[in-house]
C-alpha cells in the first residue's frame, strides 16, 4: 500500500435524470448507458440515422437511477480509505451547469439518501476514527473558492481578502494564510461547511450564476499517528480535495468588450487551462504539463500528474438539446483517463501539526506533573529502592494523571494550613502587635502566591484539556460487537463491489481483444466462407473508419469554433491595445514612459504587472548625481592640490585657491584743517580746564565774590 506505483486518473460518468421541464417539453433522451460494461453511447439527432453512435468507455458509469450511496460505496469510499492511510486524494466534478456537479459533491444534506460525497466522507472519516485503535487523529478543514482567477477563503474573517498561491520545494503549492479549522466531530466539520457555503453566497448578486462560474474546493487534512512495533511514533498525512468545478460551458465572448470580455476570459481561463493539462500528456510529445497557466491547475497540480489518487466525475445531461456540451464533456473525460499520477503515502512530513501538538502536550503535562511527581517519586524510591524501567514508564503515565489531582490536593492542604496559622496568630494574646502584623502580612503574601499558583494550574489544565480534545482516538478498550459486525459487513460489501468491478474490466478487455483479433486465427472450410468472414471484417472496419472520420470532422469543427472565438478575443484585445498605445504616444512624455518601463515588472504569483517603487537613499549623505555629460578633465593643478589639500571640495575640480591681490590705494589719511597759530593758541586757552590752576589770593579775601572771580579771570587772561 505504501509503494508509489503510477496509476491513471479514474474517470466515471454520471448522467442525471430528465427534469420535469425537459419531460414536459418532450425532449428526447440521446444518452444510453450500459452500467455493466461501463459504456456511454450518444446519439446525434441532427445527424442521419445511419450514422453510428458515439461510444465511450469509462472506469464506471452511472445512469439516472444511480443512488448517491451506491456511488459512494463503489467509487469514492476506496479513495477516502486510502486518504485515511496517508495518501493524497482528489475528487472533482466536471460538467455543464445543471448536470449535477453540486448534487454529486454536496447533494441534499437534509435527506440522508441524497447526501453527496462531501457529507458522506465526513461520516466515513469520523466513523473510521471511532473504530480505530492505538491511533491518534487530527482532522482539519479548509474551504476556498476561485472566482475570476482570485482565491477567496470561504472561512476567512475578511471576505474581501484575496489569497496568494505560494510554492515550496518540499511541500509543493499551497495557499498562503488559508484558514484551517480543527474538527472533532461530524457536526463540527458540517458546521464549517455550512459557514463556508453561507460566505460563498455573500456578495454574489446571483448565486446560481456565481456558483456556475466559480470553483469551490473543500479540503480535509487527516493526520494520523501510530506507534509501531519498535515503539517509534509514525505520522501519516492524507489530504483530500473535494472540488466542485465551474460549469464547463464556455462563457460566450461574442459581442462582449471591455470588462465583460475580461471577465469571460478569466472565467474561461481556469477551465481551458484544465483542458490543456488534461490533454497535455495525451500527445506524448510534450513533456511539459501546463500547470502554471491558472490558479486552479496550479492548486490541482498534485492531483493531475502528481502525488495523488484522483477521481474525475463527468456529469452529463440526457436531453438532446445538450448534445454539444455532452459530447465535449465526454471527450474531455476520455482524455483525462490518460493522466498518470504517482501517489505515495506521506509519511513523517516535516510540517505535521499533529507532531507539534503531541510535543506541546507532553511539555504541558511535564510542567504539570513536575511538582507532584517529584514529591511522590522521592517517597517511593526511598520506600522501594530500584525498579524495572518498563514498569516505571507505565507508572509515569499514571503518575502524570495522578499528579493533576495531587497538585490540587496539595494546594488545598496548603490553604487550610495557612488559615489555621492565621487564626492562631490572631488569637495569640502574648504576641506584640508589631510582630502580629509582620506575620499577618507574610501570610497574606503566601495567600497571594497560592492564588497565582492555582490560577496557573487551572490555565495549564484547561490548555491540556482543549488540546487533548482535538486529538481524536478510537474506542480504545470497548469491545464493540456492532463495530465488529459493521466492519465485517463493510468488508463483504467491498468484496462484492470489487467483484463487480473486475467483471466490468474483464468485459471491457474482452471486447477490445475481440475487435482486434477476431477471426485472425480462424481457418476456413471453403473460399465462400472465407469471403464471408472477410466481408464481415471489412464491414466492421469500415464502420470503425466511418466513426473515426466523423470524429475527426467533429473535432475539426470544434477546433474551428475555438479558433474563431480566440480570434475574436484577439481582435478585441488588439484594438484595445492600439487605443492605449495611441494615448501613450500622444499624451505621455517619452521621459515618463521610459521611467515607468524601467520600473515595471511582472509578478508571476499574482499574475499582474507591478511598478517598482522609486528607491530613495534614506541614510547617510545623498549621492551627488552623476552628470549626464562626461566629467570635466582634471588639470595638473587639481591633481597636485588634491594630494596636499584634503578638502573634498576641490577633489577632481579645476578650482584654484588663490590669494586675493591687494587693490591699488585710492584714498589718503585724514589730516585735519590748518589753523593760524593765534587762533589755535586762543582755542587751546579756552579749552583748558578752569579749576586746574585756580589760585585764590588771600589779599582779595575781602573782595566780594564777583570781584574775585573777575580778578582771577584777568590773571588767567595774561
Ligand atoms: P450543477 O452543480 O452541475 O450546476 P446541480 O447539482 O445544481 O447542477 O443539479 C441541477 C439540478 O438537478 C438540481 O436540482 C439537482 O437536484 C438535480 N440533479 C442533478 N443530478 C441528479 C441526480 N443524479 N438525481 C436526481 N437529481 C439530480
Ligand atoms: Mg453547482
Amino acid at each position: 500500500m505504501k509503494g508509489s506505483t503510477a496509476e491513471t486518473v479514474k474517470v466515471v460518468v454520471r448522467c442525471r435524470p430528465m427534469n420535469e421541464q425537459e419531460t414536459a417539453h418532450g425532449h428526447n433522451r440521446v444518452v444510453d448507458i450500459d452500467v455493466d460494461r461501463g459504456v456511454v453511447e450518444l446519439r446525434n439527432v441532427k445527424a442521419p440515422e445511419t450514422d453510428p453512435k458515439k461510444t465511450f468507455t469509462f472506469d464506471a458509469v452511472y445512469d439516472w437511477n444511480s443512488k448517491q450511496l451506491e456511488l459512494y460505496d463503489e467509487t469514492f469510499r476506496p479513495l477516502i480509505d486510502t486518504v485515511l492511510c496517508g495518501f493524497n486524494g482528489t475528487i472533482f466534478a466536471y460538467g455543464q451547469t445543471g448536470t449535477g456537479k453540486t448534487y454529486t459533491m454536496e447533494g441534499i444534506r437534509d435527506d440522508p439518501e441524497k447526501r453527496g460525497v462531501i457529507p458522506n466522507s465526513f461520516e466515513h472519516v469520523f466513523d473510521h476514527i471511532a473504530r480505530s485503535s492505538n491511533q491518534q487523529y487530527l482532522i482539519r478543514a479548509s474551504y476556498l473558492e476561485i472566482y475570476q482567477e482570485e482565491i477567496r477563503d470561504l472561512l476567512g474573517k475578511d471576505q474581501k481578502n484575496r489569497l496568494e498561491l505560494k510554492e515550496r520545494p518540499d511541500t509543493g503549492v499551497y495557499v498562503k494564510d488559508l484558514q484551517q479549522f480543527v474538527c472533532k466531530s461530524v457536526n463540527e466539520i458540517q458546521h464549517v461547511m455550512t459557514v463556508g457555503n453561507q460566505n460563498r453566497a455573500v456578495g454574489a448578486t446571483n448565486m446560481n450564476l456565481h456558483s456556475s462560474r466559480s470553483h469551490a474546493i473543500f479540503i480535509i487534512t487527516i493526520e494520523c499517528s501510530e506507534i509501531d512495533d519498535k515503539g517509534k511514533n509514525h505520522i501519516r498525512v492524507g489530504k483530500l480535495n473535494l472540488v466542485d468545478l465551474a460549469g464547463s460551458e464556455r462563457q460566450s465572448k461574442t459581442g462582449t468588450v471591455g470588462e465583460r470580455l475580461k471577465e469571460a476570459t478569466k472565467i474561461n481561463l481556469s477551465l481551458s487551462a484544465l483542458g490543456n493539462v488534461i490533454s497535455a500528456p495525451v500527445d506524448g510529445k510534450s513533456t511539459h504539463i501546463p500547470n502554471r497557466d491558472s490558479k486552479l491547475t496550479r492548486l490541482l497540480q498534485d492531483s493531475l500528474g502528481g502525488n495523488s489518487k484522483t477521481i474525475m466525475v463527468a456529469n452529463i445531461g440526457p436531453a438532446s438539446y445538450n448534445y454539444d456540451e455532452t459530447i465535449t464533456t465526454l471527450r474531455y473525460a476520455n482524455r483525462a483517463k490518460n493522466i498518470q499520477n504517482k501517489p505515495r503515502v506521506n509519511e513523517d512530513p516535516k510540517d505535521a501539526i499533529l507532531k507539534e501538538y503531541q510535543q506541546e502536550l507532553a511539555r504541558l503535562k511535564a510542567q504539570l506533573s513536575q511538582r507532584g511527581v517529584k514529591k511522590k517519586r522521592k517517597k517511593k524510591v526511598s520506600e522501594e529502592g530500584g525498579e524495572d524501567e518498563e514498569e516505571e514508564e507505565e507508572e509515569e503515565e499514571e503518575e502524570a494523571e495522578a499528579a493533576k489531582d495531587e497538585d490540587s490536593e496539595a494546594l488545598l492542604q496548603q490553604e487550610k494550613e495557612l488559615e489555621i496559622e492565621k487564626n492562631r496568630i490572631l488569637n495569640d494574646q502574648h504576641m506584640i502587635e508589631e510582630e502580629k502584623d509582620r506575620y499577618l502580612t507574610e501570610i497574606k503574601h503566601k495567600e497571594a502566591e497560592m492564588v497565582a499558583a492555582k490560577d496557573a494550574q487551572e490555565k495549564l489544565l484547561n490548555r491540556i484539556k482543549t488540546m487533548e480534545s482535538k486529538l481524536l482516538c478510537g474506542g480504545k478498550n470497548i469491545i464493540d460487537h456492532t463495530n465488529e459486525q459493521q466492519r465485517a459487513l463493510q468488508q463483504r460489501k467491498h468484496e462484492i463491489l470489487e467483484q463487480k468491478k473486475r467483471e466490468r474490466e474483464t468485459l471491457q478487455l474482452l471486447e477490445k481483444e475481440e475487435e482486434s483479433s477476431c477471426e485472425i486465427a480462424s481457418t476456413f472450410s471453403s473460399l465462400q466462407a472465407e469471403v464471408e468472414a472477410e466481408t464481415r471484417k471489412l464491414k466492421k472496419l469500415f464502420a470503425t473508419l466511418q466513426s473515426v472520420k466523423q470524429e475527426m470532422a467533429d473535432l475539426h469543427e470544434e477546433f474551428c469554433r475555438d479558433r474563431v472565438d480566440l480570434q475574436h478575443t484577439q481582435n478585441v484585445l488588439t484594438r484595445e491595445l492600439k487605443l492605449k498605445a495611441l494615448i501613450i504616444e500622444n499624451f505621455i512624455s517619452p521621459e515618463e514612459k521610459r521611467k515607468i518601463l524601467s520600473r515595471a515588472f511582472f509578478d508571476e504569483d499574482e499574475d499582474v504587472w507591478k511598478v517598482r517603487p522609486v528607491v530613495r537613499q534614506t541614510s547617510g549623505t545623498l549621492k551627488r548625481p552623476v552628470s549626464s555629460a562626461s566629467r570635466r578633465p582634471t588639470s595638473e593643478y587639481a591633481k597636485m592640490q588634491a594630494s596636499v589639500d584634503h578638502n573634498p571640495r576641490y577633489k577632481g575640480k579645476n578650482i584654484m585657491v588663490v590669494e586675493l591681490d591687494p587693490a591699488v590705494r585710492t584714498t589718503r589719511d585724514w589730516e585735519g584743517p590748518v589753523l593760524a597759530p593765534r587762533v589755535s593758541a586762543a582755542l587751546e586757552a579756552a579749552l583748558r580746564p578752569l579749576d586746574e590752576d585756580l589760585n585764590i589770593d588771600a589779599s582779595l579775601a575781602t573782595l566780594n565774590h564777583s570781584q574775585a572771580v573777575k580778578s582771577t579771570r584777568k590773571a588767567k587772561g595774561k
